[in-house]
């Protein structure tokens, strides 16, 4: 965007096209280029607009500022993978400190606290966070507790947290709030409006949106916080190549569109699927009956296009992911195609069967990513599949 258009009052719609400098100020070019260069030619000592690639590039940093944009920070950074953001920002804490883990947390943030950060001494405790009432006797009870990590909704289950009192809470006993955005993108829910202090995002599902670029996006509120990132960033150096960031530019300009129809083929298909005898239970927070419906209103615009569901034991669950023709069973979420996981042998496999039975990622729990593609096509997907599925 031209410098001195004013972006305060645009909406995330045009946001997600206009929003950091999405115009070349050198040539005027209507995209950002990729600059695929690592060094920068400086004037004179000390003067210079970028000095190396991983401390700067600007097609990077014409996508930092359209994440900042999108959620209203102060700062965003854009890293090779939604892990190694979340590795970055936990690069903050220390030997002793602890953090509240939200108890369906993405399996592979798990798998960093539990098989990596554990070397470390940076300790972790999975709370139910939907309890808050807990979370403060937690708070409470343990001043080495220096942040907590959730998502809205969670994974696999689909749970809505409140996440303006989640921040009211940690901030009282001086801890930070991590809000993992993913499944909701920046145009559904802006955490940090909410009042949380970094919002993270693995760029690869919806923001990418096309199941073709790896990437990770931190969002951070405050301007001292955005320093450590920074620091971070550049100190341990997972940043996000050029032309994956402009991949990333590239699907964020259709953001706002792919995910309105993610929502309506999400809320056809959840609302189909609780309707019929072969599913036990549908978790959707779109559905009227879930328990997370009116919070969800309330913090966020949409529900989401995740729909977990439990098949019923009639069903052999491993033929029905086989004779899927157009929904794909395939690890990940968010792209424009469908995509069907099986959370307990997939993405939570990392957490041990114990505790994932405990919190309800029992064996025939199925996750599906709602793409875009005709809504009744999907449902006749699935129809067929159920029927080569039933067990006689
Ligand atoms: C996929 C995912 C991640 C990890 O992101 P990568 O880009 O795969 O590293 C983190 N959190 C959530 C909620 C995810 O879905």
């Amino acid at each position: 965007m031209r410098k001195n258009v004013k972006k305060d009052n645009l909406r995330s719609d045009t946001l997600c096209i206009h929003g950091g400098n999405s115009e070349c100020e050198n040539t005027g070019a209507v995209n950002i280029p990729i600059y695929q260069a690592v060094t920068f030619r400086q004037s004179e000592m000390g003067k210079f607009k970028f000095e190396y690639g991983r401390t700067g590039n600007p097609t990077r940093q014409a996508l930092e500022r359209l994440s900042a944009d999108l959620e209203g920070a102060a700062a965003g950074f854009a890293f090779a993978s939604g892990l190694s953001a979340i590795t970055t920002i936990l690069l903050m804490f220390k030997s002793g400190d602890k953090i509240l883990l939200s108890q369906d947390i993405y399996g592979g943030t798990f798998r960093i606290f539990n098989d990596v950060f554990i070397n470390f001494n940076l300790k972790y405790e999975i709370v139910d966070i939907c309890n808050l009432d807990f979370v403060r006797e937690k708070f409470a009870k343990d001043k080495n507790i220096k942040a907590v990590i959730a998502e809205s909704p969670t994974n696999p289950l689909l749970n809505i947290i409140d996440i303006a009192e989640l921040a009211k809470i940690a901030k009282s006993y001086g801890a930070l709030t991590i809000i993992d955005n993913t499944f909701m993108s920046p145009y559904l829910q802006r955490p940090l409006d909410l009042g949380a202090d970094i919002s993270v995002h693995s760029a690869t599902k919806y923001l990418g949106g096309h199941s073709d670029v790896l990437g990770g996006l931190v969002m951070v509120k405050d301007k001292s916080l955005s320093e450590k990132i920074a620091f971070l960033q550049n100190s341990t150096g997972a940043v996000l190549q050029p032309f994956d960031c402009f991949l990333l530019m590239r699907g964020i300009k259709t953001l706002s569109v792919r995910m309105d129809r993610h929502l309506q083929n999400a809320q056809f298909l959840a609302e189909f699927l609780d309707s019929i005898d072969a599913v036990e239970e549908v978790f959707y927070c779109g559905l009227k009956n879930n328990k997370g419906y009116e919070l969800n209103k309330k913090q966020a615009k949409g529900a989401g296009a995740i729909i977990s569901f439990k098949i019923s034991p009639q069903y052999d669950i491993n033929k029905f992911f086989k004779s899927l023709n157009i929904i794909a069973f395939a690890e990940s979420l968010g792209g424009v195609e469908s995509l069907i996981c099986h959370p307990s042998t997939m993405t939570h496999a990392g957490i041990p069967k114990n505790i994932r039975e405990l919190i309800g990622i029992t064996d025939n729990l199925i996750r599906l990513s709602v793409g875009i593609e005709n809504k009744e096509d999907l449902k006749n997907d699935i129809l067929q599949a159920l029927e080569k599925s039933k067990e006689k």
